[in-house]
């Protein structure tokens, strides 16, 4: 008995390492890197942590970053009007992927070289591509082939198995929060944000933070989304423990000042009463 449990349990050990590796890798990819290091330059890495921290974000087939800066940045500027590439009031399948086969009608070739100009003459983000063609996608594609290959030489089915299932579920939460997070019906909102952004609990544990997407719409270039005790954001985690390690600089926090100017309570019957500021944001 004991003998044929060992291996049973070595392979959930093994599954569970290379799942919660995987899911941290691709979701700070995206989190921390697509978002809140390029798009919002909220803090600043050096360059190789940069690249490195975006590679998972690439891999979890999220395109090129500065087409997906462009994408994000629009989404900012339109959020929720005519012109919003991914609102869910065009439809809830458009919000969730739909969207992606048709954002060239929201967004020209010359439009992200315009919105990402601090990005496109960046020789890595330019080899992966500025445009939003097929082959841009391609590349993209072919590269998460290839490093699940890699994977499968390096650790075997387990770890490739593992992988695909974390990139493919921080893939559809990333989608969740365009979708659900801009429902009128979910969540709260703490912030008066001109739009249906709303604060969903589920979808920032499932996005390591990014589902607090009101307080981001209300603050956007805030590293930090979570800004009340039980709000859990493991993506500033990640950049507090950058910073305490010396690798993070420029870190962007607002002052309780700005964030009750721009705060409107009494948008958010949900909060729980004590909750009244958000004494844990203010250097
Ligand atoms: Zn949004
Ligand atoms: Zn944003």
């Amino acid at each position: 008995m004991h003998i044929l449990m060992t291996p049973t349990l070595m392979t959930v050990l093994t599954f569970t390492a290379w799942f919660l590796a995987s899911y941290l890798y691709h979701g700070l990819g995206i989190t921390l890197g697509y978002h809140r290091l390029l798009t919002h330059a909220s803090v600043k890495l050096p360059k190789w942590l940069t690249y490195l921290i975006c590679s998972g974000g690439y891999l979890a087939l999220m395109g090129s970053p500065a087409v997906w800066v462009s994408v994000h940045r629009l989404h900012h500027q339109k959020s929720d009007l005519p012109g919003d590439p991914h609102t869910p009031m065009d439809g809830f399948m458009h919000a969730l992927v739909g969207w992606m086969t048709n954002v060239h009608q929201f967004q020209t070739d010359e439009e992200i070289l315009r919105q990402a100009k601090d990005l496109v003459n960046d020789p890595v983000y330019k080899a992966l591509g500025l445009t939003h063609s097929a082959s841009q996608a391609q590349l993209c594609i072919a590269a998460c082939v290839a490093f699940r290959v890699m994977l499968y030489i390096i650790g075997g089915p387990i770890a490739v198995i593992a992988n695909v299932i974390a990139a493919v579920t921080v893939f559809f939460s990333t989608q969740f929060v365009n979708t659900i997070c801009h429902l009128p019906n979910h969540g709260y909102k703490s912030f008066d944000s001109n739009d249906n952004s709303r604060n969903v609990w589920w979808v920032a544990l499932l996005t390591l933070g990014e589902g607090w997407h009101n307080n981001h719409h209300g603050i956007p270039k805030s590293a930090r989304h979570g800004m009340q005790w039980f709000e859990i954001d493991v993506t500033w985690y990640a950049i507090a423990l950058f910073e305490k390690l010396g690798l993070a600089k420029d870190v962007v926090l607002p002052t309780r000042k700005v964030i009750e100017a721009r705060q409107n309570m009494h948008l958010a019957p949900n909060l729980p009463k004590k909750v009244k500021t958000l004494e844990t944001v203010g250097k």
